[in-house]
């Protein structure tokens, strides 16, 4: 509630100056061509009136929504430790400002480490660490980036060959963990650095562009979609079946195939807001703009 009256206090006096800058700007730029020829002067100065009833109006509300907020309450004490602010000598004068602070970071990890926990114990996850019992399910269970790059490559084979239109090549440029470029029909490119099994970072670029592992695509629509393929990436990640989660991921980025010929499930249009649907649902795969897509 209290941070409720405070944003409308922010919102307001964020309105009183938007428009007392207007009242600069519109003196400062003094008498226009758009005040016409005739009574120009008294069309300028009802225009500067008129600005400034707005920041009166303004004005109000602000006074009015500050004094809905409550006083924050007086100087935060820690018992005996308060006489520290009492120093005389210099250099431990700043000691109780500091003490202050530091406790309420304290407080604030506490508070923070309190909903961590209860937001991780609600972990679906956590369930099939828990209950396996036997052997071939510990296997599977040994961390996602510490495989051996055999089994990499096995399953990047794997992959590759379920898709005649999309290509996956594998490359190890800084010893063991993998980076695969990918080229989808005549659409797109894409690199994705691995980390054992796990998908660590990725890039789309244009068919005609050159790929790296630093740079962005030159064109709007692809940085988008490199956007979504980061959202999709975390999506899918699971640190218990990181196999499936590489093949989730590719499937979902071999439906950007029709990146430029499928139309919006939502509004059927092809282009909008200048882009075509970049957006892929992670389940069915069908094509939706950003705007779209909720
Ligand atoms: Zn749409």
């Amino acid at each position: 509630m209290e941070l409720h009256q405070l944003n409308v206090a922010l919102g307001a006096l964020q309105v009183l100056r938007s428009n007392v800058s207007q009242v600069f700007e519109s003196l400062g730029n003094g008498l226009r061509s758009d005040h016409g020829e005739d009574l120009k002067e008294s069309k300028f100065i009802i225009e500067l009136q008129d600005l400034l009833s707005t920041v009166n109006v303004n004005l109000r509300d602000v006074e009015q929504a500050v004094s809905n907020l409550q006083s924050p309450p007086g100087a935060f004490s820690l018992g005996n430790t308060t006489y520290l602010s009492q120093e005389t000598t210099q250099e431990r004068q700043a000691l109780y400002s500091q003490l202050v602070n530091s406790y309420k970071w304290t407080d604030k990890i506490h508070d923070y480490s309190n909903l961590a926990v209860s937001l991780l114990s609600q972990n679906s996850l956590k369930r099939s660490y828990t209950s396996s019992g036997s052997a071939k399910r510990r296997r599977t269970q040994t961390s996602s980036h510490n495989v051996l790059p055999e089994a990499v490559d096995n399953l990047i084979v794997s992959i590759d060959r379920l898709y005649s239109d999309m290509s996956i090549t594998p490359s190890r440029p800084f010893t063991t963990n993998a980076i695969l470029q990918i080229t989808l029909g005549r659409v797109l490119k894409a690199v994705i650095s691995l980390k054992g099994l796990m998908i660590e970072w990725v890039f789309v670029k244009g068919f005609n562009e050159i790929l790296d592992l630093w740079t962005e695509s030159r064109h709007r629509v692809f940085r988008k979609v490199t956007e979504n393929a980061h959202a999709a990436m975390l999506h899918f990640y699971s640190p218990t079946l990181p196999e499936l989660a590489v093949k989730s991921f590719m499937t979902w980025l071999h439906s950007y195939i029709n990146l430029f010929n499928e139309p919006c499930k939502r509004c059927g249009s092809h282009i909008h807001a200048n882009l075509p649907p970049t957006w892929r649902d992670f389940r069915t795969l069908e094509a939706f703009h950003e705007e779209c897509k909720h």
